[in-house]
């Protein structure tokens, strides 16, 4: 029986500090008590990717020979798998296996660890080094969970019936595109769909003039469950990886007219970003919070719900959009913050996602992506695409540089951030994931 996952232990401790100068600074996004992982190499190296955890501004190097021989028991197995170029390994070894090389790094990197000295020559510069999609993605299903969004966006698009009556009863998602997920720094043309033109009988092929990002977060599932068999609510977060950023670029006119009635497709498909650093799930105990459901809105059918969900079922990870375009980069303005939200506001949780997910017996793998779905907030500031804040494109922002926009434009790069904060608790960031949108290429 290993301990819940939101239950605190040392490596949480307030007072730890480490070795690494950069990872004591206040308001640093990985301080001892985060220890994300990913996948790594030296910059512009032939260097084989290997696994890595982010300590201050640096990458502590999960293959490297100083590492050898200190581990030992389950975090030495976990270490070993943390050698491959996906961590898809180690994520299939189990949440006590996680939980032990979490605690074997807090102890080897803490201030007064006597591997200090040994480990220093295993620290790459995080400026030095280039990052991989983390794990090997099977599948990816993108889900719909804020229902902020879901009411903004239905509003828009079904003007009279805002909110489907499925919403508040099931956790909607659609299977999405592995293939096409990259990590932080992808750059994508400007995708081309067929739309139809407002006013016009017939849809016309032409490079999206509707492009949008979503804000979300990303869940790596680590253990899977078999085929044909259900993971009951009470488990689900013991088959959750961790957390990342995640951009779900859309091109809404391309999604206007081709998502009835099975949903998203080409709008969806042609690029997804993420950030290159997972959190645990165990980092994020501190962050939990209550999950809850208003009185007035039906109370989730049982396989749904749980004393745990109730208790901290919800997990508060501060999220914002900032828009950096080509004019900003030209003039060297700072790029401004379009969007910011709260991943606690979500409908559905994690647990519940995962649960529902595999009620029919379906499969998930070590790997395996899930989005949440766009992340709003029920205030207008806090909504997550530029779908919704200009209103589907009916009310323009104006930006420090005087440009508008409605949705994006060619050499637009949008960057989201993420991080937790809780009284008593060290801060803890998941870093950022970028990408930017070229102009559209004429593929022939
Ligand atoms: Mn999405």
């Amino acid at each position: 029986m290993t301990a819940p996952m939101t239950a605190i232990n040392a490596t949480h401790d307030p007072s730890l500090k480490s070795w690494v100068g950069s990872a004591n600074r206040a308001g640093a996004d990985f301080p001892i008590q985060n220890l994300p992982f990913g996948v790594f190499r030296r910059s512009g190296s032939a260097e084989a990717y290997r696994g890595g955890v982010a300590i201050g501004d640096q990458v502590l190097d999960l293959g490297a020979t100083e590492l050898s021989g200190l581990a030992a028991g389950s975090a030495a197995e976990a270490l070993a798998a943390c050698t491959a170029p996906t961590l898809n390994a180690f994520m299939a070894l189990g949440n006590a296996a996680w939980s032990a090389l979490r605690r074997f790094l807090s102890d080897a990197l803490r201030a007064d660890s006597t591997f200090a000295s040994r480990l220093r020559p295993a620290l790459v510069p995080q400026k030095a080094a280039e990052y991989a999609v983390a794990a090997r993605i099977g599948d990816y299903t993108d889900f719909y969970a804020s229902i902020h969004h879901a009411t903004t966006v239905g509003r828009l698009f079904r003007p009279d019936n805002p909110l489907l009556p499925n919403y508040k009863w099931v956790p909607i998602g659609y299977h999405g595109r592995a293939s096409s997920i990259r990590v932080s720094g992808q750059e994508f043309p400007r995708p081309y769909g067929q739309v139809m033109p407002k006013g016009a009988d017939r849809p016309e092929l032409s490079a999206s003039q509707r492009l949008d990002y979503e804000l979300e977060v990303g869940v790596f599932i680590g253990a899977g469950n078999t085929l044909g068999s259900r993971v009951p609510i009470g488990t689900a977060e013991e088959h959750v990886f961790g957390v990342c950023l995640l951009n779900d670029w859309s091109a809404r006119d391309v999604q206007a007219w081709e998502y009835q009635p099975l949903g998203p497709f080409l709008a969806k498909n042609f690029a997804t970003t993420i950030s290159p650093w997972i959190v645990t799930l165990e980092a994020l105990a501190p962050f939990r919070a209550p999950w809850t459901r208003p009185a007035s809105d039906p109370q989730p059918l049982p396989y749904l719900d749980s004393a745990e969900l109730r208790a901290a079922g919800a997990i508060d990870i501060q999220l914002e959009a900032w828009l950096e375009t080509g004019r900003m980069r030209a003039q060297g303005r700072a790029a401004e913050r379009l969007s910011h939200s709260t991943f606690r506001d979500s409908y559905w949780s994690v647990s519940q996602l995962v649960a529902h997910h595999t009620v029919n017996g379906c499969n998930l793998e070590a790997g395996d992506l899930l989005g949440s779905g766009t992340q709003s907030g029920p205030l207008p500031e806090e909504a997550g695409s530029l779908l919704e804040i200009t209103e589907g494109g009916k009310r323009p922002i104006t930006l420090g540089t005087g440009e508008t926009r409605t949705f994006l434009a060619d050499g637009d790069r949008v960057v989201f951030r993420g991080w937790c904060e809780s009284p008593g608790y060290v801060r803890i960031g998941l870093g950022e994931v970028t990408g930017t949108v070229l102009p559209a290429a004429d593929t022939g």
